[in-house]
């Protein structure tokens, strides 16, 4: 019996060595992958064709929370990735939109701009960038926080917020310049661009991509997840009579953004990565002595997404390729850091509705509302309710701003007003539910759309009535998509780790992109984001 119980003790001792050796004690490197506009059913939904080495090899190595969701209104790019990265919602961090509207500038603020910088490289007018709308700190600086910042941090993207928020406030940020096809930053962050930046840029590789057409990997027919090529859903580029491959980008180049129109293309995707690898070999990221971060978001998928919607081919196209650029970049990743020594995040800052006529042609209930009509509607109500007035300050994001200093002036009870106008916009077809600021402001809902509006409401900057229109219904027009709802074709999103010290496996449970940042804490045993309200994801710590 001793003598077994001994064996039993050499033998797990040995296999605990192991185990410690093999897996090192952090991370060399952490990479956050955030794909703009991904649904998290596009991970089953063109899996037949998707390689045994991209999103295949994450899903069946790594952790996936199969339930992963934003948990505020509105779901856009700037909230989402500022959400993803700080462990909390707009109500704390601030970004509540990608632009929206502050009455003491009377003007509409870009989420990532700021006045006091200027380009760095790149043309004059994508540079004044930096992440100073962002009110709290993100995982990527308190990472350098924890290290004194001996830990390097990238943010890229070919949009510049997708690059700027993620990397936080003591990061670097690089993002696409459509005027020069270059990437660039900002004078937040360095004097010049670096080296390796600079040799980047000489390759020229945007002009090049754009010498390609875009041809589908495989017959157009074979396509069997997506409807017809050509169809009046899909918003054809300019100087083109359908949306219909193939694309030749030399001769849509000049109607479509010029060199922009990479951002359209999955060779925005390609860019995105060969700029990517190139800031690992350049800044020698994970070959220091602490963990470095690398944070690269494929802005393309929403480009496409948008203009062509999740059921045409051209998405599902783009998808098989950035698959492939995934192998790509794991393979990359094994080669130069050892498979089980880098930690790989993937997400999304938001998913996508359906084309809102492509519903209605299969009999759901969707339609598009007339935003400036409701306007119009707005102002003529307010005045014959209030005599005449500048009422409607502002309406954006689905949001009223109504004029503050008239109602004083006219001695209106603020509260009553907005409960007017909520009253009132409930009478258009689309519009679900009105909330006042008064009743956000005023109580702690915990569950449901009032719960997800506070989640994304800011008591200093957000609008008098807040709209939720019914499901699959938008404000844009008959053709393309977009998102920003608190429904699920927009909430739920991936949410999948791999790699260093994470289980094969994966739950159903409710999670929420939150959720994420605080994980990484857990994991690399560091600070939490100082806003962050997201708990760790339990099944990948134990
Ligand atoms: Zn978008």
């Amino acid at each position: 019996m001793k003598r077994y119980s001994l064996l039993v003790f050499i033998i797990t001792s040995l296999f605990t060595g192991l185990q410690a050796q093999q897996a090192s004690e952090k991370p060399k490197l952490v990479v956050g992958i955030i794909v703009d506009q991904m649904r998290q059913d596009y991970l089953y939904k063109f899996a037949d064709r998707y390689g045994e080495g991209g999103f295949k090899r994450l899903m069946k190595e790594g952790f996936m929370m199969k339930n992963g969701h934003y948990n505020y209104i509105p779901t856009y790019t700037g909230p989402g990735h500022a959400s993803v990265y700080t462990g909390t919602t707009p109500a704390t961090h601030g970004v509540i939109a990608n632009s929206w509207y502050v009455r003491s500038l009377n003007r509409s603020i870009y989420c990532a701009e700021d006045s006091t910088v200027y380009n760095i490289g790149g043309s004059l007018n994508a540079g004044k960038i930096s992440p100073r709308n962002l009110l709290t700190t993100t995982i990527t600086d308190e990472l350098r926080f924890s290290t004194n910042k001996r830990s390097k941090v990238v943010g890229i993207a070919i949009k510049d917020r997708g690059a700027s928020l993620p990397a936080g406030h003591l990061g670097d940020a690089y993002w696409f310049d459509s005027g020069t096809g270059e990437f660039m930053t900002s004078s937040y962050y360095m004097e010049d661009l670096p080296a390796w930046v600079k040799q980047f840029n000489e390759k020229q590789l945007a002009q090049q991509y754009l010498q390609n057409t875009w041809e589908p990997l495989y017959t157009v027919d074979s396509y069997v997840n997506s409807i017809d090529d050509n169809n009046e859903f899909e918003a054809p580029f300019i100087g083109k009579d359908t949306p219909t491959f193939p694309y030749e980008l030399p001769s849509l180049m000049e109607n479509n953004g010029g060199l922009g129109l990479i951002a359209s293309t999955p060779f925005g995707n390609t860019l995105t990565l060969d700029f990517a690898l190139a800031a690992i070999e350049g800044e020698g990221l994970g070959k220091g002595e602490e963990t470095d971060f690398l944070a690269v978001s494929f802005s393309s998928p929403d480009y496409i997404g948008h203009r062509f919607g999740p059921t045409s081919i051209e998405l599902e196209d783009n998808y098989l390729r950035l698959d492939q650029e995934f192998e790509r970049f794991l393979k990359y990743l094994d080669e130069h850091y050892g498979k089980g020594n880098y930690l790989v995040f993937l997400s999304a800052d938001h998913g996508v509705a359906d084309v809102a006529t492509y519903m209605e042609s299969e009999n759901v209930p969707a339609g598009n509302l007339n935003i400036g009509y409701v306007r119009g509607q707005l102002m003529g109500f307010a005045n014959q309710s209030y005599g005449e007035g500048d009422w409607i300050e502002n309406v954006s994001n689905e949001q009223i701003f109504l004029n503050h200093r008239l109602i004083r002036e006219k001695g209106l009870e603020l509260s009553k007003v907005q409960d007017d106008i909520a009253n009132f916009v409930l009478r258009f077809k689309g519009v679900k539910e009105a909330y006042t600021a008064h009743s956000i402001k005023n109580a702690e809902f915990q569950t449901g759309r009032p719960h997800l509006l506070q989640m994304g409401y800011n008591h200093k900057a957000s609008g008098d009535v807040l709209l939720v229109l019914e499901p699959a219904w938008l404000t844009g027009g008959a053709r393309g998509t977009s998102h920003g709802t608190g429904f699920t074709y927009d909430t739920h999103v991936p949410i999948l780790f791999f790699g260093w010290n994470v289980p094969a496996g994966s739950s159903s449970r409710y999670a929420t992109v939150t959720d994420i940042a605080p994980t990484l804490s857990m994991m690399l045993q560091i600070r939490l984001p100082n806003g962050a309200t997201g708990q760790p994801i339990l099944e990948i710590l134990e």
